[in-house]
């Protein structure tokens, strides 16, 4: 009986894993159909600074609704697109788009551009970035492009050079997630980063939980020391953002400012945000 049933585990499993590789087979193909017809769509969520609640840029994040298989989240198919080898075209795809759309806002404006982890390895990366500039018109000093710790350790050296090329046009590059993952203080002496963005489980605990808070200071007075600008992400609430502000936060992102939306949306935020900033300044 043991035999059969310890058989039977076995069957079940295997039927899982293969119903899973079915699975990413099948949002495979979908996606490579999706990226040929242009189908995936960045969407555009604010970023603020935190004292005064002002719109400083923009993080593009990705979406895809399939017909057949409907909303599929960026954290399952940028993962499948990297093990698939369709991250490049994706990405290019979603920066040309972005590019096209910021190049539509005040000059101020930054647009925030997420990088993948193999796309670090891959030397075609800083040259394919820059020729979707030179096309789309878009200034290389309003972009910023955020990569994880984790994409700077496959190949640090790739890295660092892909890095720097994006840098030496103006490319602003900031260091996403800051607190998960692998994290390493030696990475920040070796890299040269512009600007940190603070994990939203950090934030998300701020005002519960001491050793969040600790952290956070600690993270803040770093980013002090060394230099470079800092974005708190995932803020929901108004006392999450007060508490940031009394410790010096200077950048904040999360839905209490805005969820990601398209194009359109975006525009009529702005609209809106700068009609605000018009009053603010004729009270002022
Ligand atoms: P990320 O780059 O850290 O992006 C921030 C994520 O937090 C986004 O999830 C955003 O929608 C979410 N978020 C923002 N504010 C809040 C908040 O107040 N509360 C909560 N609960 N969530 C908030 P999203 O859009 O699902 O993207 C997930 C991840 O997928 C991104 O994390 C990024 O790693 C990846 N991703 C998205 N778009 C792209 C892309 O175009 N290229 C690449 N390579 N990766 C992308
Ligand atoms: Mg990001
Ligand atoms: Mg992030
Ligand atoms: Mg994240």
């Amino acid at each position: 009986h043991a035999k059969r049933s310890g058989r039977g585990k076995v069957m079940v499993y295997t039927r899982e894993m293969e119903e899973a590789a079915r699975r990413v087979t099948h949002i495979e193909q979908a996606l490579r159909r999706a990226v040929a017809a242009e189908e995936v769509e960045p969407h555009f969520q604010p970023i603020v600074e935190l004292k005064t609640g002002h719109v400083i840029g923009f993080e593009a994040l990705a979406r895809w609704t399939d017909r057949d298989l409907g909303v599929i989240p960026p954290n399952v198919f940028i993962p499948i697109a990297e093990e698939r080898g369709i991250i490049g075209a994706l990405s290019q795809l979603l920066l040309r788009k972005a590019t096209e759309t910021a190049r539509n806002w005040p000059d101020e404006l930054f647009l925030s551009f997420n990088l993948s982890p193999s796309q670090l390895v891959d030397q075609n990366t800083a040259q394919q970035v820059l020729a979707i500039l030179a096309r789309t018109g878009f200034d290389p000093r309003r972009l910023e492009i955020e990569i994880t710790e984790t994409g700077l350790m496959t190949d640090p050296a790739s890295a660092e050079k892909i890095v720097n090329d994006l840098r030496a046009v103006g490319i602003r590059v900031s260091l996403d997630d800051f607190g998960t993952g692998q994290s390493s203080l030696g990475r920040l002496r070796e890299f040269h980063f512009d600007k940190l963005k603070i994990d939203r489980s950090f934030v998300s605990s701020i005002l519960e939980d001491k050793p969040s808070e600790h952290i956070i200071r600690a993270i803040l007075a770093m980013c002090e020391g060394l230099g470079m600008n800092v974005v708190a992400e995932g803020i929901e609430e108004e006392a999450q953002a007060d508490r940031l502000v009394e410790f010096g936060c200077a950048g904040g992102q999360g839905y209490l400012f805005g969820k990601p939306s398209d194009a359109e949306a975006t525009m009529a935020y702005l609209r809106e945000a700068y009609r605000g900033m018009v009053r603010d300044r004729r009270r002022g």
